[in-house]
């Protein structure tokens, strides 16, 4: 069953007129209308700790424009992208999770385009059937401060450029491959 969407007519400028369509969460939280945790924020994109995390230190990375899915607006995605790489590392250093988890899930409550970012630790499957936790205000304050800390920095670019300089597979490497993939 479909919900009637009065999508139309939504103004770039975020105007919220009167019987119109529903006014737009995460248009409210990057125009700082409503306050929220930011973690990062650059003229295009605002990184926030989610209220009702999945796992520690859930991020939310979303555009300053509102849209709806990643094609609308491929300029616009493509800078989210990249943004929510940049907080990715950040919180990879700031709390050291044993894995960093990245989804798109299109919400129909909030129409506007967004990347979760779920840093995974001990314990933690945010992915699977793992609840919302409550985590309270003071608790947030410390995990952003944390995030917010670390300097985004270009780790990512060395590392490849590392990786494309050697791309071999030895031979005891391919027979393992091999095996595991029952091809031997
Ligand atoms: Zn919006």
């Amino acid at each position: 069953m479909e919900e009637h969407e009065e999508h139309g007519g939504h103004d770039e400028h975020g105007h919220g007129e009167h019987g119109g369509p529903k006014p737009c969460v995460f248009c409210a939280i990057t125009s700082k209308k409503i306050h929220s945790k930011i973690v990062h924020e650059d003229d295009y994109t605002v990184a926030f700790l989610d209220i009702n995390p999945r796992s520690t230190g859930m991020t939310i990375v979303a555009p300053k424009k509102h849209y709806a899915t990643f094609n609308e607006d491929t300029i616009a995605s493509e800078r989210t992208f990249s943004f929510a790489q940049t907080v990715g590392m950040m919180i990879r250093r700031a709390l050291n999770p044993k894995a960093i988890d990245f989804a798109i899930i299109p919400s129909q409550e909030v129409p506007h385009f967004h990347i979760r970012i779920y840093p995974v630790s001990e314990g933690e499957t945010p992915l699977m059937e793992g609840q919302p936790k409550h985590v309270g205000e003071e608790e947030l304050e410390e995990l952003a401060g944390r995030i917010r800390a670390e300097r985004p920095v270009e780790e990512i670019k060395e590392h490849e450029h590392k990786q494309a300089e050697q791309p071999n597979v030895s031979e005891e490497d391919m027979d393992f491959i091999k095996r595991e993939l029952g091809i031997a």
